[in-house]
């Protein structure tokens, strides 16, 4: 099977490279994302493999199917960039990594957390400049915090078992919640609402969908304690950017912990700094003190790299072989 890897780096490649060992499919590695414009180069493949700011759309998936693709096979466990009515329609099969390391991303949040917190972020900074004052970063302990978490499915339910050993109250909502959080005597709540207003900390983990989109927004900040950190490591358009910028500069967020950001697509994994950035939101976090983003790496572990190499390959050698596979999504 051929096929044509979109948004490549060295560090995918030297991890698809050795996962393909064993399966031995032939794999064309593309720099840029997959869009519109770059759809053109998988004619002729019959697997497209894709990570998470690919653009995977009506029009993309129309290319694609003319070009002769079946299969894609996205590098990450969020499909909200990929269009599956579409795909479905066209007949395009589409497949997942549900789970590469649950780990690799609850451990990242924490310390978001962490860092935060503790003022770490800015404190290395300090002491690299000769500055050893400590003034400013008096700091908030996690224990006996009451720490809101939005989803516990994989990462939310290991977010909670950590914080819980600090000693944290532990809120949760879920659609479904798991006996996993009970045990751990997490209290499930009904409603958002509540989460807004009794918690000290806020960490999401839901995926973006219609109905989770902009779940920080004006008016869930105002239902927030004054001061309220949240965590965000999950997707960037759970929150309306532009409400978080106000509520920074009116203090009801004390702080902020972004892995992902709304208009990521054009900015993260990418080296820019030899340029003039356009994106006066982001420009505008990165004046805030108490405001730390990295640039989706959460999931970044040698764990995970691996998993994902080598599950994105069997996913293709299944469907392959059977036409269908466990990790298909489906409209
Ligand atoms: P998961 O599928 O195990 O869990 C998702 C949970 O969300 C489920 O328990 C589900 O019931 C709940 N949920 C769905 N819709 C909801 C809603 N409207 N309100 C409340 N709960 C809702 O997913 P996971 O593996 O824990 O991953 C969570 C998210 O983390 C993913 O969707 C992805 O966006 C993000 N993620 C980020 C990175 C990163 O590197 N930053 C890496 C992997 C995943």
């Amino acid at each position: 099977m051929k096929v044509a890897v979109f948004h490549t780096k060295r560090y995918d490649r030297n991890y698809l490279e050795k996962a393909n060992e064993s399966h031995g499919l032939t794999l064309k590695y593309f720099e840029p994302r997959l869009t519109p414009n770059t759809a053109a180069l998988a004619k002729g493949f019959e697997a497209v493999s894709v990570f998470v700011h690919d653009q995977v759309d009506a029009e993309v998936l129309n290319i694609l199917a003319d070009g002769g693709t079946k299969f894609i096979a996205l590098r990450c466990a969020g499909y909200n960039n990929v269009d599956l009515h579409k795909a479905d329609e066209l007949g395009i099969q589409v497949v997942r990594v549900p789970a590469y390391s649950p780990y690799s991303v609850a451990e990242f949040t924490v310390g978001l957390m962490l860092s935060l917190s503790r003022y770490l972020h800015r404190a290395y900074a300090r002491v690299r400049e000769g500055n050893f004052s400590i003034d400013g970063f008096v700091g908030m302990e996690l224990h006996s915090k009451t720490i809101g978490i939005i989803a516990t499915g994989k990462i939310g339910t290991l977010v909670a078992r950590i914080v819980s050993s600090f000693g944290s109250k532990v809120l949760a909502y879920d659609k479904y919640p798991n006996e996993e959080c009970k045990q751990l005597g997490v209290e499930y709540v009904a409603s958002m609402d509540e989460i807004w207003k009794r918690c000290d900390l806020i960490s999401l983990h839901c995926p973006l969908t219609p109905e989770t989109e902009h779940l920080i927004n004006e008016e869930t900040l105002e239902k927030m304690k004054p001061g309220v950190m949240i965590i965000n490591t999950s997707r960037g358009k759970l929150i309306d950017t532009t409400a978080a910028i106000q509520g920074l500069k009116k203090g009801r967020i004390g702080a902020l912990g972004l892995d992902v950001y709304e208009e990521e697509e054009n900015l993260f994994y990418e080296d820019l700094s030899d340029r003039v950035l356009q994106d006066d939101l982001i420009v505008r976090l990165f004046t805030f003190p108490n405001v730390l983003i990295t640039s989706h790496q959460a999931f970044f572990t040698d764990t995970a790299l691996h998993n994902i190499a080598t599950t994105t390959l069997e996913n293709l050698t299944t469907l392959a072989k059977h036409q269908s596979c466990p990790n298909e999504v489906k409209p």
